[in-house]
C-alpha cells in the first residue's frame, strides 16, 4: 500500500496520483506507524470510539476539524465540534472492525415501523373523528338556540 503524506491516506500500490488529493509526488510506500486518516466523527463518536480504541490498545489520535473554509460554515455536515480521527497503519484493521461493529446504525424506533397503510388509516379515523365532534358541536349549538328561542317564545306568549 501507498501511504499519501499530504492528506495522510492509503491507496494501491498500482496508484499514480493520491485519490484523494490528487497528488502523486506525496505518494511512497506505507509504513507500520504511519498515522492514516480514520474518518470524521462527531464528539460523541470521537469519545465513544477513544474508548474503545483505548481498551483494545489501538494507537489512534483526533484533531478538531480545520475550519479555514468559509464554505463550511454553511455546510450542513459540518460542526465545529467534529474531529478528524487517525490511526495508525498497522492498527487500521482492527481499527475498522472495531469501529464498524460500534459505529452500526441504531434500530429504528417502533413507529417507524408501523406500515402506511395502518398509519393511513389511524389518519382517516382521526380526521373522520374531528369532523364528528365539530358535526356535534353544532347540531348541539343549534339545538340550544332552538331550546332558548322557545322558551323565549313562551315567555312573551
Ligand atoms: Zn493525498
Amino acid at each position: 500500500m501507498l501511504y499519501c503524506t499530504k492528506c495522510q491516506t492509503i491507496c494501491e500500490d498500482s496508484t499514480r496520483a493520491c485519490p484523494n488529493c490528487r497528488r502523486s509526488r506525496t505518494l511512497r510506500p506505507v509504513r507500520e506507524e504511519d498515522e492514516v486518516f480514520f474518518m470524521k466523527v462527531h464528539e460523541g463518536e470521537a469519545s465513544e470510539l477513544s474508548a474503545i480504541f483505548d481498551s483494545l490498545a489501538i494507537r489512534y489520535r483526533t484533531e478538531p476539524v480545520k475550519a479555514g473554509f468559509s464554505t463550511s460554515v454553511y455546510d450542513p455536515e459540518f460542526l465545529p465540534t467534529d474531529r478528524n480521527l487517525y490511526v495508525e497503519y498497522r492498527d487500521l484493521e482492527r481499527a475498522n472492525e472495531a469501529a464498524a461493529q460500534e459505529l452500526q446504525e441504531p434500530a429504528p424506533p417502533e413507529e417507524d415501523d408501523m406500515p402506511k397503510r395502518k398509519r393511513m388509516v389511524i389518519q382517516t379515523v382521526s380526521i373522520v373523528a374531528f369532523l364528528a365532534l365539530v358535526m356535534a358541536v353544532v347540531l348541539a349549538t343549534d339545538q340550544l338556540a332552538g331550546f332558548l328561542k322557545s322558551l323565549f317564545a313562551a315567555f312573551i306568549g
